[in-house]
């Protein structure tokens, strides 16, 4: 594979200053992190080449031997550190050098991202714990008044037999004899640039520097045990069906004390019976008769959370909504709250029995306000 040059990869001149050129690297750092970017292949390949060429600019003598001898100065055996340049630079060796300069990832690490993710930690490598997805259905007015809910959920937890560790009764992890503790075994092999180092993760405890001797029987060494925990989750008033909450650090716990991934919780919204959802408004139809809306009437409504007295005036046509101001659903972390929209339907009898049907008929020639002539608005008001 042919390496393209430092400078053109960053996108800066050949006397860009230090400064210039960490800004740089961190802007297209932020933009092609795996984090932001998870499963594009295509991203993770910028990202380890901007933060290859970014590991050799940053360093005054690697980028004077760059400067020289181009990629073969940087690759010899001076590389002390990043011997796998030869090989490759490969992802972990680029999440580090960004961790390094540009420390902890804020709030932009994507929730759905990769669960597990190791960081290195007091010299040993620890695993993060999966993160976990449950999602729960609530009613309307469970999300108009907002609820409390307890949750439970199947995940792993630390191994109470040896509290996490992994290893059985009072025997402790060993350093692993076939790395030194490091989590890295490196090949050095020569070529006509010179020597080069090839690093990979330690085979024998899998990266983490240490092994155990006598595993625990409980977990067979992972020091996590599947089990059930409870949760209380508050869910607060306005949400909507796809929100979320991330309850930081109650997912999978991580191998042998490693930290615990998040519990995302998705919401999702039960159909009302009654009440069809309009943002924060909530709307719903209430069948009254001709008599009622011809003659006016005091009517029960229902609401979110109850029952409401709703005044027909005389004279009132079908299908006239009325706007009940406050009683739809709080604004999600905003203040304010939607209305509840009610639509007043004429009932049609539909079949007469007895002297109704001369009532009607009565009605029919007497009545003077006969329906206007078709048109597009009807009912004005
Ligand atoms: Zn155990
Ligand atoms: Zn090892």
């Amino acid at each position: 594979m042919v390496k393209r040059d430092y400078y053109e990869v960053l996108g800066v001149s050949r006397d860009a200053s230090a400064d210039e050129i960490k800004k740089t690297y961190r802007k297209l750092a932020l933009k092609f992190h795996p984090d932001k970017n998870p499963g594009n292949k295509e991203a993770e390949e910028k990202f380890k080449e901007v933060s290859e060429a970014y590991e050799v600019l940053r360093d005054g003598e690697k980028r004077a031997r760059y400067d020289q001898f181009g990629h073969a100065g940087v690759g010899g055996a001076g590389a002390e550190g990043f011997g796998g340049f030869a090989g490759g630079f490969d992802l972990s060796d680029a999440l580090r050098a960004f961790m390094r300069d540009f420390g902890g990832f804020g709030g932009f690490e994507d929730i759905f991202g990769r669960g597990m993710s190791s960081r290195r930690r007091g010299g040993r490598t620890v695993i993060r714990g999966n993160n976990l997805q449950v999602r729960i259905q609530l009613t309307l007015k469970e999300i108009a008044l907002g609820v409390t809910k307890k949750i439970k959920v199947t995940k792993f937890v630390p191994c109470p037999k040896c509290g996490g560790s992994g290893a059985k009764g009072g025997s402790s992890r060993q350093t692993c004899p076939n790395c030194g503790g490091t989590g890295e075994t490196r090949r050095v092999s020569r070529s006509l640039f010179g020597q080069f180092v090839n690093v990979t993760t330690c085979p024998a405890c899998g990266g983490e520097g240490a092994i155990i001797k006598n595993p625990c029987p409980a977990c067979s060494g992972e020091g996590r045990v599947k089990g059930k925990s409870g949760v209380e989750v508050t869910i607060p008033e306005g949400v909507a069906t796809g929100n979320y909450i991330t309850l930081e650090g109650q997912g999978d716990a991580g191998p042998r004390g490693g930290p615990s991934g998040d519990l995302v919780i998705i919401i999702e919204e039960y159909e009302d019976e009654i009440f069809e959802r309009h943002g924060y408004d909530v709307l719903c139809d209430v069948p009254v008769s001709f008599s009622q809306l011809a003659l006016g009437a005091r009517i029960e409504i229902p609401t979110i959370d109850g029952k409401a007295s709703l005044k027909v005036p005389a004279g009132t046509h079908s299908h006239k909504v009325f706007r009940l101001k406050g009683k739809g659903i709080p604004r999600l972390h905003s203040y304010g709250t939607g209305d509840q929209l009610v639509r007043l339907v004429a009932w049609t009898p539909r079949k007469l029995v007895d002297g109704e049907r001369k009532i009607f008929e009565e009605l029919e020639k007497t009545v003077k306000d006969k329906p206007p002539p078709p048109g597009k608005k009807v009912y004005s008001g």
